[in-house]
């Protein structure tokens, strides 16, 4: 293989991998996906090719972010001896006011990126000593930090506001947006995927584990459902969504919960797990038929169509409704609901184009549109550590 770059998603149990490879004169094109997952318990280290065959499954002896860097690194040496690692790219969850685009990482910056730790507990943490692993274990390597808030600074003041004393929202309270990497490749595929909605009014729905909505205008985001924290906006696997802030104070002075019990409570218990008591998966939950599974799909939907109302408010109409991610891509039962719940926008859904999970979905009657369109934040990372690496013309 040729030389390549590495991109990294680095989670509290698992560490993600890509591997880009940049034939002379080309695009980044991936070569191999895999993961160590079970960190601290049963690690064990799985890749896939880019046709989906098995590369490697086996287990690894890792019990922390360095560890985990070097099972990584040896497996990589072992699969592609002759070529040299360009650089990292790393997913990094929160960029806060600073960070609005792609940065090279030093020391420096990564100190000024843990004093965020606090606003995405559940994420940073772990992007950050993925970080620090490469800076100790491959002290040579460039490495890139792409962040999850970036694409969404330029929103306007009102978007971006949380109308509390100007003291508070001095120290960075304001809105952030989550989801950047996903919706900034979704733009960037408009123009060539949709070029008749490209310069328009569209809404992106990243419906996964974690969900959100981004408005766009001309493939800029101008609002978006996620804020301060990656807790506000949809319904999600583990996560309530927006929440009356009046609850969170009940849950600390009527019923004496302790700050972590109500984190624990508000990042891994609540959502579609905390509605239907059963799973905070998806598909799991269309599967069952108890009442409380059918509640937390129905509120999920519902208040994916509310949100949808919100932000067509915001861009003063819509032209094309985009579903992505997880579920966005793979469920069509869940983008007919939420279609059939927004058809007072316009919208009008093609079944069979739904059903086959095509790019438009929408009758040609139907204004707004209706698109599936796969994100690709990996490839987005590695493109933007190319460009910034000035290893490759961006893909
Ligand atoms: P993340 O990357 O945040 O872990 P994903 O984007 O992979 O999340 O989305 C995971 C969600 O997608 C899960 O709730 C899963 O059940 C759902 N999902 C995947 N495939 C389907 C499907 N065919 N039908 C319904 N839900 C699906």
């Amino acid at each position: 293989m040729d030389d390549y770059a590495l991109v990294l998603n680095a989670g509290s149990s698992s560490l993600k991998f890509c591997v880009f490879g940049r034939p002379p004169g080309e695009s980044w094109h991936l070569e191999a996906r895999g993961q160590i997952e079970g960190i601290g318990t049963a690690p064990r280290l799985s890749a896939k090719g880019a046709n989906g065959e098995s590369l490697a499954k086996q287990d690894v002896a890792v019990r922390d972010a360095h560890e985990a860097l070097d099972a990584l690194a040896a497996w990589l040496r072992s699969k592609y001896d002759r070529s040299r690692l360009l650089g990292v790219g790393h997913r990094v969850v929160h960029g806060g006011a600073r960070f609005n685009g792609p940065t090279i990482l030093n020391t420096e910056i990564l100190h000024e990126l843990q004093q965020l730790v606090p606003l995405a507990p559940l994420h940073q943490p772990y992007n950050l000593a993925a970080i620090e692993a490469v800076f100790d274990r491959l002290p040579g390597v460039p490495q890139v930090a792409c962040f999850d808030t970036s694409f969404h600074r330029g929103q306007p003041e009102v978007a971006e506001l949380i109308p509390l004393p100007r003291e508070l929202r001095q120290q960075g309270l304001q809105r952030y947006g989550f989801h950047g990497i996903s919706y900034e490749y979704i733009a960037s595929v408009l123009p060539q995927g949709a070029p008749e909605i490209a310069d328009g009014r569209v809404i992106v729905a990243h419906l996964g584990s974690g969900s959100s909505l981004c408005a766009l205008k001309k493939r800029k985001s101008v609002d978006s459902t996620l804020g301060f924290t990656a807790l506000d906006g949809l319904c999600m696997g583990t996560r309530p969504g927006a929440l009356d802030p009046g609850v969170v104070l009940h849950l600390f002075q009527s019923l004496k919960l302790s700050a972590t019990e109500v984190e624990t409570l508000l990042y891994k218990k609540s959502g579609l797990l905390g509605i239907s008591g059963i799973s905070n998966d998806m598909r799991d939950l269309l599967g069952r038929s108890e009442p409380s599974a059918r509640l937390a799909v129905d509120y999920f939907v519902y208040r994916a169509a509310k949100e949808i109302g919100s932000l067509s408010a915001a861009l003063g109409g819509i032209d094309a409704l985009v579903f992505t991610a997880g579920i966005g891509e793979n469920s069509p039962e869940i983008r007919k609901r939420i279609c059939e719940s927004s058809a007072w926008l316009g919208i009008e859904l093609d079944e069979a184009a739904n059903a086959a999970c095509h790019p438009k979905i929408s009758t040609t009657g139907s204004k707004p549109s209706v698109w599936v369109i796969p994100t690709n934040e990996e490839l987005m990372i590695a493109r933007h550590t190319g460009s910034l690496l000035g290893l490759a013309k961006a893909a």
